[in-house]
């Protein structure tokens, strides 16, 4: 990555809450100055919605619960030099892996069908198929650098991203911690 132009970065979320996002955003006026230093070239937060060829840096929220996680996750490892696993989710399956520890049959028939009071069934379009157990991101693809907490602090992002604009592997684990 070069100091002269701006680096790609792209993200997106797999399963997750949007929490790893919003505090990215928390970054506030520092966002200011990542945007002389980066492109957001695909990501939720702007229009641009067909990641590039080559991206520089991509980073993914949420874990891997679904078919199309595991394709989204796939994409982004094809296409992005660096890889960063943002939040508990990413990093060790956090809250969506709680489910783990019943059968996938029984999570989907207590979601749409216990405990509907209107029409119970088992949606079979549009809905992506589960996986049975859920992953974290580098349970499929690698992983470059982890970004662990739940959310993770805005400082730890503009940490990781200010290392990796000025071409340095971040060591984000002296500036935050699961649940941080
Ligand atoms: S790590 Fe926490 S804030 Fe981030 S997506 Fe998961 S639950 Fe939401």
């Amino acid at each position: 990555m070069s100091m002269t132009s701006k680096i790609k970065v792209a993200t997106t979320w797999l399963d997750g809450c949007s929490g790893c996002h919003m505090s990215f955003l928390d970054m506030d006026e520092r966002l200011i100055e990542l945007v002389q230093a980066v492109d957001i070239v695909y990501s939720p937060l702007v229009d641009a919605k067909q990641l590039p060829e080559v991206v520089d840096v991509g980073i993914l929220e949420g874990s891997v619960s679904s078919e199309e996680d595991v394709q989204k996750a796939r994409e982004f490892r094809q296409h992005c030099r660096i890889l960063v696993s943002l939040g508990d989710c990413a990093v060790n399956g956090n809250v969506p892996a709680m489910r783990n520890h019943f059968k996938l049959k029984d999570v989907i028939e207590r979601g749409y069908l216990e405990t509907a009071t209107l029409q119970p069934q088992i949606p079979t379009r549009s809905v992506p198929a589960l996986l049975p157990v859920v992953k974290p991101l580098h349970g499929v693809v690698e992983v470059d650098v982890f970004v662990p907490g739940c959310p993770p602090h805005a400082d730890a992002i503009w940490y990781v991203l200010s290392e990796l604009i000025a071409g340095r592997m971040p060591d984000p684990s002296s500036v935050t911690r699961f649940g941080a």
